[in-house]
């Protein structure tokens, strides 16, 4: 049994490896039991050990394993807070690496359904996806946008593996990088910074006013925007489905391409948590090298770059703001802001407004795109339907998030419009939505 969350080491996708791995780390997790009541995975894993007298994790069936492994969709709030983790114990446990590990070992083993590949290949296509969407996006949305549980929504679940009991995001009419392009170059005063926009595939297809409003917040602060070199969607479908093959494909091909922008004096930006974790992270791990690490060093998300500006020596933010200020934010933190590490830099973001901050920490169970697959649908809408109560029980004027997807959960649970914060930023300095 090999401990090592190396995609390129020789024993990663050994199925014996990996397996001896889980029970290995299943023991370790029934003796400390600290993080039942993140996910499913947990409690699953508990009574399946508690089954036997001896409570030995090593009589677990494959099946048994698998189920673990399927109820994870990465949160990554399980590695934040344990305290086994690689370089703080000897038991170097990092639960949700040891997932992905499985899924890639999965996968690379054909244990992964037809239907399961089916799901991740058009989830996992956004660009393609994305550009046919914005294209014939009035046709497009009626079917996406039919009601959940409908007809059409189920044709669509039997076709693809998406779940029709889902709320699903409507595509743009104009993608975000054609308005960029199109939009009247703005001369910069006292220049601050300056920055390459990595829109990600929702803001780029989905919810291109995120971007507009990034664009605009950072360009009144002084930073000059331009796009990076490489707008692909970063890969994640892939990861998160085991698909190392194809994800690692793209990642190359991202990190090559990023790294140039960052040789030409840019800091990278990303207005979506999951896409940024990939990029600061992911890409350390399955592609590495000085070009991965130049990444990582130079990407940030939206708000956290906003931040640092106003707290660095000699750079500040713009603090009046003349525009519609809420008096009560509630603020959902997704799990894959949390899992950067680097503070609720969104919720100081908004704090300069004046607005009070409600913060809401429950997950959105959608996490990447695992809460939209049919499969999911059963586990994921509960722990939605848990965020929704708590979006509610808040009570902001105004609800608002970083995440798109989580977004759209709160919507599908409470009806509310849930924004991105740098869309209430600009709201609040009197810039208009477009
Ligand atoms: S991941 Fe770490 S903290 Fe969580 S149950 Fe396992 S050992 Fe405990
Ligand atoms: S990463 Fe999240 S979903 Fe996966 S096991 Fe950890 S807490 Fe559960
Ligand atoms: S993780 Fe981000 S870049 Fe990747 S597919 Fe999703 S939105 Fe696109």
């Amino acid at each position: 049994m090999t401990i090592t969350y190396d995609p390129k080491h020789p024993k990663y996708l050994d199925e014996k490896d990996v397996r001896d791995e889980l029970t290995r780390v299943y023991d370790l997790c029934h003796g400390c039991r600290l993080c039942f009541k993140f996910c499913t995975s947990f409690p699953t894993l508990f009574d399946f050990i508690d089954q036997h007298d001896d409570q030995d994790a090593g009589k677990l069936t494959v099946a048994q394993q698998d189920q673990v492994i399927d109820e994870c969709f990465q949160c990554k709030l399980c590695y934040i807070n344990c305290p086994y983790i690689p370089g703080q114990s000897e038991w170097e446990l990092d639960f949700p690496r040891l997932m992905l590990r499985a899924d890639a070992m999965r996968h690379a083993n054909d244990q992964v359904s037809l239907r399961d590949r089916v799901t991740t290949n058009v989830m996992g296509r956004t660009d393609l996806l994305g550009k046919v969407a914005t294209k014939t996006a009035p046709v497009m949305n009626k079917m996406m946008g039919a009601k959940p549980g409908s007809f059409v929504r189920k044709a669509i679940e039997v076709t693809t593996g998406v779940s029709g009991e889902r709320v699903l995001p409507p595509f743009a009419k104009q993608r975000f990088t054609t308005w960029f392009k199109r939009r009247p170059k703005l001369r910069i005063g006292k220049r601050q910074g300056r920055v390459a926009v990595f829109p990600t595939c929702l803001v780029e297809y989905q919810a291109p006013g995120i971007g507009h409003d990034l664009v605009k917040v950072y360009e009144r602060n002084g930073v000059e925007c331009t796009l990076a070199d490489t707008t692909q969607c970063c890969g994640a479908p892939f990861l998160h489905s085991g698909d190392i093959e194809s994800f690692t494909k793209i990642a190359e091909k991202n990190v090559a391409a990023l790294a140039n922008t960052v040789r030409k004096g840019n800091d990278i930006v990303v207005p979506q948590p999951t896409c940024g974790y990939v990029l600061k992270k992911d890409y350390l791990d399955y592609v590495g090298g000085p070009d991965a690490q130049l990444v990582a060093e130079h990407t940030f998300d939206a708000s956290e770059y906003l931040i640092k500006l106003h707290k660095a020596e000699g750079t500040s933010l713009d603090t009046e703001f003349n525009g519609d200020i809420p008096e009560t934010i509630t603020y959902h933190t997704p799990c894959h802001l949390r899992a950067q590490n680097i503070g609720l830099k969104s919720r100081d973001l908004m704090k300069l407004t004046g607005a009070k901050i409600k913060l809401v920490q429950q997950c959105s169970g959608i996490d990447g795109m695992w809460g939209l697959r049919a499969e999911n649908a059963e586990l994921s809408i509960p722990i939605g339907r848990k965020l929704g109560d708590e979006i509610i029980k808040a009570g902001g004027d105004v609800v608002t998030g970083d995440c798109h997807l989580a977004n759209g959960a709160i919507n599908e649970q409470t009806g509310q419009i849930s924004l991105h914060p740098l869309q209430v930023v600009a709201r609040a300095y009197g810039i208009p939505e477009e």
